[in-house]
């Protein structure tokens, strides 16, 4: 027999949203004619736009022909994709060998945690996209779960919460290899301002730690005093990777398609390129992105598909509007949801479960306990923007009829 990965035992109780699952499928069984509406999961909802599609098309069907026909290309993505996205999504800031493809941000998550390694200390927001943390577990940087904390020892948890704008207090804080931060937040949709983000690059750089910046949800920034990239903030190529996906701008999430963004000046304690041993790791372990879905990036980001990304972006945060109002309405306080399609709902003396267990069972829908992204988000509950309108609205008439 083979032993059990140690590493794996460490986690407790699965991931989040198998757990969500799991009690929705109960709250299902025991309410047969319930419809269930969910503002839990950050899946996307909407069709691909017109021009996408017929790009995808285009592409599928030049595979069955003998010009269009193509095997493997390169592992970093085509060089028509990388530029396009160094110029259209960073307006030249980062040059096009610096961004890799792939099949998505949280896949290349993994793959930076393979980067790094497993001696790496680790600084986490908390609360936080659970990847982070969980990618670390299973890497073995993470140490011991400690249940009384609900933090594992070896990480470095930083409170993001509404008493210091979601922003660390980063004069209190040890140093660490490696910082995770994510802007516009998933969950609590705060967006970092550009002061902070300095901040934060000029805490790495003194500090030699690297950022892995997670801009996922960058295409809903409407406010264009936020930065977009941490390589919008000067010295952050010394200390900082960024990833970034195609899944929530454009509904790419089941398609897959991703990038990272691995700037040349960033280097190793031996002075050796980051970037370097990225290709390394790209070149061995992944085999490039699907050449339709390329095709389907490319169209995503010349100008037609700009203006149907922005109308996508442009219908979800609506959708986001119409919970904020609902809390309000409720006198829930409620942050996020304006430059990000997450709502961050506070319930003092709660607990996150239960708030979910009671709209689950009583409301017929599905949000995301905030206890679930770290030990900060407990009593808050997170409701996700993406969701058919019609879907929202009902929700928001149910949610209504509670009282907290
Ligand atoms: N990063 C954050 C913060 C996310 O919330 C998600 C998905 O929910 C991802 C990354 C995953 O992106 P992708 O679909 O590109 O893997």
């Amino acid at each position: 027999m083979v032993a059990r990965n140690s590493n794996l035992a460490k986690l407790p109780g699965g991931y989040l949203f198998p757990e969500i699952g799991r009690r929705r499928k109960a709250c299902q069984e025991q309410n047969p004619g319930a419809r269930i509406i969910s503002l839990g999961i950050g899946n996307t909802t909407e069709p691909l736009t017109p021009h996408i599609t017929e790009a995808l098309a285009r592409a599928a069907a030049g595979l069955g022909t003998a010009e269009g026909y193509s095997g493997y290309g390169d592992e970093q993505g085509f060089a028509s994709l990388r530029q396009a996205i160094a110029d259209k999504l960073y307006q030249g800031r980062v040059g096009a060998d610096e961004v890799l493809t792939s099949d998505g941000a949280k896949c290349d998550i993994g793959r930076l945690q393979l980067l790094f390694g497993n001696q790496v200390t680790v600084a986490v927001q908390d609360p936080s996209y659970p990847v982070y943390v969980d990618g670390s577990v299973i890497m073995g940087a993470s140490g011991d779960f400690d249940s009384a904390s609900g933090q594992y020892q070896g990480i470095v948890y930083m409170p993001c919460l509404p008493e210091n704008q979601f922003f660390p207090d980063l004069g209190a804080l040890p140093r660490t290899d490696l910082i995770y931060f994510c802007s516009p937040n998933n969950p609590t949709g705060a967006v970092a301002t550009r002061e902070q983000l300095a901040q934060l690059v000029e805490f790495a750089l003194a500090n030699r730690s690297i950022i892995i910046f997670d801009s996922a949800y960058s295409e809903y920034i409407a406010d264009p005093s936020l930065p977009r990239s941490i390589f919008e903030i000067e010295g952050a190529r010394r200390c900082a990777v960024e990833v970034s996906s195609f899944s929530k701008p454009v509904g790419f999430t089941g398609l897959r398609l991703g990038w990272t963004v691995c700037p040349r000046d960033l280097v190793f304690d031996d002075g050796s390129p980051v970037l370097k041993d990225w290709n390394r790791i790209m070149t061995t372990v992944f085999n490039g992105a699907s050449n339709v879905v390329q095709h389907g990036g490319l169209a995503a980001v010349d100008d037609t598909g700009l203006a149907e990304m922005r109308r996508t972006v442009a219908y979800y945060m609506e959708n986001a509007a119409l919970i904020k109002r609902c809390l309000e309405e409720m006198g829930i306080e409620s942050h996020g949801g304006v430059n990000a399609p997450y709502i961050w709902a506070r319930f003092p003396g709660c607990k996150s479960w239960d708030v979910f267990a009671r709209i689950l069972n009583e409301a017929f829908v599905v949000c995301t306990p905030g206890s679930g992204f770290g030990p900060a988000g407990e009593g808050f509950i997170r409701f996700s923007a993406f969701g058919h309108r019609a879907d929202v609205v009902e929700a928001t008439e149910r949610l209504k009829k509670l009282s907290f």
